[in-house]
């Protein structure tokens, strides 16, 4: 086994040297003044990336599955109703965990090669006149399919329907590396966790509570403990947890923020579309479709692309880590076997992105699809080469 090739998976993503190095701490006192050094600027930190004044920022040991946990049970009562999509792996378990905990799930079922149907939901929400909806739940990138939504479009169809429903939202693979605006988009709570945008190791459910969705904290009847973010919050007025934090992941993430705010939140989202370019250009050059159907849809996180009809797309992502020693991601569920994705998200540079799009060419040649060897290469080589940073690296 080797580790020196970087991963091409959608999460968990590369881990920056300055960040291994911030998670590997001496043990501390978590309940001295020490603790609270660590907490404050980690948490002011995930409130600048959500590019918020307001969200109330809570950080739990756990991964995203659990920030969604989260934001279910400390906003809803048993039986409520709230609204959702099923358009791709991430969106079906959510739904599926929102069914698990007893609320009415009104599943729009769309494509999984589309985003969130905002129009639809205009519909839907216009026509919900005695208010029955909680809550709309919305994945912002869908990482089985590599699409985004438009979140801002889901405020917008709320807006317009003069809904009160809160706006709950996944930004797990988004957050840290596409604009994610809590504010002007209205978010009432983000989740995402710590081994994807972040750069970290899995283990920090981190979530945003906006003042409207912590006013409906106070009477949401759903069962909760661990995830309760009112002993969590009593606990952070004493710079404390209520149970032994993290501080080494915690540490990371305070590190992770500077690391992501000194480069410019502008600049980690321009250099994470530039990637994403580069990659779709190879895809391109390999006359392989996207799954995601329109370019307004690309996500700049991960690309799920297609292979020919009756071509298993596991195979290369097999392949890979056998004969290179490279991970990609596989398809899930229903795209499962008919794409393979490139995870291009976190730490990651056009020279990285170059090795895994030369690594996906050996690759699909090797399996006997007609792939020339160094066409993707030289499609996003040219991409880079003429979309540097006027900034530099
Ligand atoms: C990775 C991911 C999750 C799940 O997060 P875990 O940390 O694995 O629990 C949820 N939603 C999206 C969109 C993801 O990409």
């Amino acid at each position: 086994m080797q580790f020196q090739n970087p991963v091409f998976i959608p999460g968990p993503t590369n881990i920056p040297e300055r960040l291994r190095k911030a998670c590997d701490m001496p043990t501390i006192d978590h309940r001295s003044s020490l603790f609270g050094q660590i907490l404050r600027p980690a948490r002011d930190g995930v409130r600048k990336v959500l590019q918020s004044d307001i969200a109330e920022v809570f950080i739990f040991p756990s991964t995203g599955t659990g920030g969604w946990e989260t934001a279910l049970t400390n906003t809803l009562s048993d039986g409520q109703k709230v609204l959702a999509t099923r358009h791709g792996m991430f969106s079906q378990r959510w739904i599926d965990m929102s069914q698990r905990l007893g609320l009415d799930v009104q599943v729009v079922n769309a494509p999984w090669s589309g985003g969130l149907p905002t129009d639809r939901y205009e519909e839907i929400l216009a026509a919900d006149i005695h208010h029955e909806i909680k809550a709309v739940l919305a994945t912002h990138n869908e990482t089985a399919t590599g699409v985004t939504s438009d979140i801002a479009a889901v405020r917008r169809a709320l807006d317009a329907a003069d809904h009160p429903a809160m706006l709950l939202v996944d930004g797990v693979s988004s957050i840290a590396s596409m604009d994610f605006r809590f504010d002007a988009w209205g978010v009432d709570v983000a989740v995402t966790s710590s081994q994807k945008g972040f750069m970290l190791p899995a283990g920090l459910a981190i979530v945003g509570f906006s003042p409207k969705a912590m006013a409906a904290s106070r009477s949401a009847g759903l069962p909760r403990a661990f995830f309760d973010i009112s002993s969590m919050r009593d606990s952070y007025n004493k710079n404390a947890y209520p149970y032994t934090p993290a501080f080494g992941l915690l540490n990371g993430l305070n590190e992770s923020c500077r690391m992501l705010l000194d480069e410019g939140l502008e600049n980690v989202f321009s250099r994470h579309r530039r990637i994403a370019e580069g990659v779709r250009a190879a895809a391109k050059a390999w006359n392989l479709d996207l799954c995601a159907r329109s370019p307004e849809l690309y996500s700049d996180t991960v690309t799920a692309i297609c292979t020919p009809e009756g071509f298993n797309a596991t195979g290369i992502v097999t392949h890979a880590a056998d004969a290179y020693g490279v991970a990609f991601g596989v398809g899930l569920g229903e795209v499962a076997g008919r794409v393979f994705r490139i995870g291009h998200l976190g730490s990651m540079t056009d020279v990285m992105a170059l090795s895994g799009i030369a690594t996906a060419e050996m690759c699909m040649a090797d399996l006997g699809l007609a792939v020339p060897l160094g066409s993707g290469v030289a499609a996003a080589q040219e991409y880079y080469r003429t979309h540097r940073p006027s900034s530099g690296v």
